[in-house]
C-alpha cells in the first residue's frame, strides 16, 4: 500500500513534537502571581501617608490538578524557575494538543486511502 505524502508528513510532525517532548524539563501548571503587602505595624514604611512603600513582592503560584486548586508561596529566588516550568506546562499542554489533532487527521487519512 502506498503511503501517500500527506501521512509522511503528518507522521513526521508526530515524531517531531514526541522529540521535543521528550526534551522539555521541569513543568509546573498553573500561574505565578505578584503581590505587595501592607503590615500591622504601627509606623511601619508600608502605611507611609506620604510615600508608602508596601511590603513584596511576594510570588504564589496557583493551580488546579485534579480538580482541586492549590497555591503556595514561592521564594523571590526560585521565581525565575517556577515561571519556566509554567512555561514547559504551557508547552507540554501545546504539544499533546497538536499530537491529538495530527492523530485524528492521521486516521482520517487512513481511513481514505483503504476505502
Ligand atoms: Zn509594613
Amino acid at each position: 500500500m502506498k503511503t501517500s505524502i500527506r501521512r509522511q508528513n503528518i507522521e513526521r510532525q508526530i515524531a517531531q513534537i514526541k522529540e521535543d517532548l521528550a526534551r522539555l524539563g521541569s513543568l509546573h501548571p498553573g500561574s505565578l502571581s505578584r503581590q505587595y503587602n501592607v503590615c500591622g505595624k504601627p509606623g511601619c514604611r508600608c502605611k507611609n501617608p506620604k510615600n508608602p512603600r508596601r511590603h513584596g513582592p511576594y510570588y504564589k503560584v496557583s493551580y488546579v490538578y485534579r480538580g482541586r486548586f492549590s497555591s503556595r508561596f514561592v521564594p523571590r529566588d526560585q521565581a525565575k524557575a517556577v515561571r519556566a516550568e509554567l512555561a514547559n506546562y504551557k508547552r507540554l499542554r501545546g504539544l499533546t494538543e497538536k499530537w491529538v489533532g495530527l492523530s485524528l487527521r492521521l486516521a482520517k487519512e487512513k481511513r481514505q486511502s483503504t476505502a
